[in-house]
Order: C-alpha cells, then sequence, then structure tokens
C-alpha cells in the first residue's frame, strides 16, 4: 500500500472532505504512525469557523493523536519517558514540535515560545505530508516527541486535552493539599478534575453541567459539584461555591475551563487569600470582561496565569494520569466516527446544535480513522 486517506478542511467554513495522498517517507530520525484514535476539540472548531487568524488552509486537523508505530527511521531512539521506540507499540504524540533553530529554541525555551511550531493536525498537507490524526497515518519528524503506553487507546488519546490543565496546575503553583475550584465541565474541565485529584487536592469542587457530565466531574474526583443551570443567581451560586470550600473561605486554585468571559471575575471571587487563578478556557477571543485591580487581586493577594500549550514534561505527567483513569476514559468518550463524518464532530460542537449528535449528547467525540 502506497496511498492513504486523511480528511482535509480546504477552506474555512467548508467540510473536511476525504482525500487520498501517498505515504510519505519516512526520515532517518522520524517515525510513522498508524492512527488509532484522534480526538475533536473546541480549537478545531474555532480552525474550521476561520477563528484562528493567519491559519493555513488547507489543513487535515487533529491534533489529540493516538496510533501504533507503523515504521521507524533507525535513528529515533526512545520515547520521553525513556522507553525504547518500537514497531507495535502504541503512542501518544505530542502534536507540537519545536524547530531547533529560532531564537527561543536556542536559548534552551520556555518550551512553548518557539517560533516557527510544526504542529501537527495544524499542518498544510501539502508543506507537511502525513500531517493530522483525522487521517490513517501521521508522518513524526526527529524533533517529535512521543510517549509509549501499554494504556487503552481511548486513554491515551485523552493526553493531549489532559496537559494543558496539567502545565496551569503546574505554573499555579499547585501543591498536595491545594483546595481547587474548575469552572466549566467540558473535556478540560472534567481533566482538570482528574489531574488535580490525581495530584492530591484536598477538595475539589466543579461548577459546570448538565447533570451527565457532573456525573462524570464526580467520577473524575470532584467531591462537590455546582450545577449552573440550577443555580443561575450569581449570588445564590456564590454562597454555595463559597460553602463547598474549605472553612468556606475560597480555593487556593480557581481553573476557568468554561471560555465565558464573565466566569473570569466571578472565579476571582472564589479565591482564597493569597490564591491563583488559572485561565485555560479562552483559546480564542470571545470578548472583554471588567477586572477591579483592588477587588480582585490586591485584596486578596491573588496571582493569575494563563496556559495555551504544555512541555515534554507535563505532556507526560498528563498521560499518567489519562492512564490511571481506566474505564472512567470510556464514560467521556461519546462517539466515535469514521474519518467521513468528521465534518458532523465538528458541527456537534457548535452551540447552536446543542451539543448533540446522532441523539446522543456529545462529550468527547474521537475520529477512527481505520474504522
Ligand atoms: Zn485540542
Ligand atoms: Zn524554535
Amino acid at each position: 500500500m502506497t496511498d492513504f486517506r486523511v480528511s482535509t478542511l480546504a477552506e474555512s467554513n467548508g467540510d473536511p472532505e476525504v482525500r487520498v495522498q501517498p505515504i510519505p517517507d519516512v526520515p532517518r530520525d522520524g517515525l510513522l504512525v498508524r492512527v488509532e484514535l484522534a480526538g475533536v476539540c473546541a480549537t478545531d472548531l474555532h480552525i474550521a469557523l476561520g477563528h484562528m487568524p493567519g491559519f493555513d488552509f488547507p489543513s487535515t486537523l487533529g491534533h489529540e493523536v493516538c496510533g501504533i508505530v507503523a515504521e521507524i527511521g533507525p535513528g529515533f531512539g526512545s520515547d520521553v519517558r525513556g522507553t525504547p521506540v518500537r514497531v507495535g507499540d502504541r503512542v501518544s504524540v505530542m502534536p507540537a514540535t519545536p524547530c531547533g533553530h529560532c531564537a527561543a529554541c536556542k536559548r534552551g525555551g520556555p518550551y512553548p515560545d518557539c517560533e516557527n511550531w510544526d504542529v501537527i493536525g495544524f499542518s498544510n498537507p501539502v508543506k507537511r505530508p502525513a500531517g493530522g490524526g483525522w487521517g490513517e497515518y501521521v508522518l513524526c519528524n526527529g524533533r517529535a516527541r512521543v510517549f509509549v503506553s501499554s494504556a487503552p487507546a481511548s486513554n491515551v488519546v485523552l493526553s493531549e486535552p489532559a496537559a494543558t490543565p496539567v502545565e496551569g496546575l503546574i505554573r499555579a503553583g499547585f501543591r498536595f493539599g491545594d483546595s481547587v475550584l474548575v469552572q466549566g465541565t467540558g473535556t478540560v474541565g472534567l481533566l482538570a478534575i482528574a489531574a488535580a485529584a490525581f495530584g492530591g487536592a484536598s477538595r475539589v469542587t466543579a461548577i459546570g453541567g448538565p447533570s451527565r457530565r457532573l456525573k462524570l466531574a464526580r467520577e473524575f474526583g470532584a467531591h462537590s459539584t455546582i450545577d449552573i443551570g440550577e443555580l443561575r443567581d450569581p449570588e445564590t451560586r456564590r454562597e454555595a461555591v463559597l460553602a463547598a470550600s474549605p472553612q468556606g473561605l475560597g480555593y487556593n486554585i480557581v481553573v476557568e475551563c468554561a471560555g465565558v468571559p464573565s466566569t473570569v471575575p466571578e472565579g476571582f471571587g472564589y479565591l482564597r487569600r493569597g490564591g491563583c487563578f488559572v485561565e485555560l478556557g479562552h483559546f480564542s477571543d470571545e470578548g472583554s470582561t471588567e477586572i477591579n485591580p483592588y477587588q480582585h487581586f490586591l485584596s486578596r493577594d491573588a496571582r493569575m496565569v494563563s496556559s495555551s500549550g504544555y512541555t515534554p514534561d507535563s505532556f507526560g505527567r498528563a498521560l499518567t494520569i489519562v492512564e490511571d483513569l481506566g474505564e472512567k476514559a470510556d464514560h467521556l468518550i461519546t462517539h466515535r466516527l469514521p474519518l467521513e463524518r468528521a465534518g458532523d464532530a465538528i458541527r456537534a460542537l457548535q452551540a447552536s446544535n446543542k451539543w448533540q449528535l446522532d441523539g446522543v449528547e456529545v462529550g468527547k467525540i474521537v475520529i477512527e480513522p481505520w474504522s
């Protein structure tokens, strides 16, 4: 076989279409991965809607990639955790590969600052053959970071969405015994809950909905959940969220995973003195919100950090967490779709479609290219 199938988005606001392209040669230090599962996330929706300025179309999307090593160059070596990589191994592929040549790379980071990222799933298939998880194969170059795992594919595919909250918690200085509030119970919010619980949080509270997601939040480690649909009045909600915190004094860390501007000042109001607010939800411009420097920061001695990515270190930690989820990973994944239905997957994430697909409320959708 010399050709393989990909689902490619020709332009923004179009529908991905299945194309056939030649399997590229594997470089001496690279590897070819046969994709088992590739996640669909809100970033894919923003790309498809044209919300990412300067995005290079056409593009084969899919940056949450789990697959089996199909071919390996003799110089690839080990994975990030030191395991030798062999044909037949299941790997999680860290999608962003730094260039190695720019100033940020030459001074050794920080890792997300590379000026010329090569990102699997954000890539033009003409310039980068086998370039996204929504295809039967992904080609990794010599600087790619992969992680060998013996966990099921439905766990491993969650390592990328788990890496952003893990990086956010690390940047916030999360420590064993901290109390954590997570705003939003989408995939990233649920994985933030899992990460905080795994890391030894003394209390994890989640604000979100609907009820199926709150049930998942408790399964993933939340001690208490607040249903945003039931507590619509901000004052009533505030009382409930603070009542669930240790001594009613608020939380050491608040992680914003809802992507709604008003959740930011609301979240600051839940911080314990000296706490840290972690911004993860606004991956695209959803508008502005008002911050009062005294009330939100100084009066509570607060800090704020954001994270739009991760490092090989935080990615590896995230993989450890999702490996530990066991069968709970399957409770999060609601839809497994073939390449031909990538367009349905994107549309299902639009609020106007009420997060429904095939009569089932959407949790995590994954593309299964060989199904
Ligand atoms: Zn994503
Ligand atoms: Zn670079």
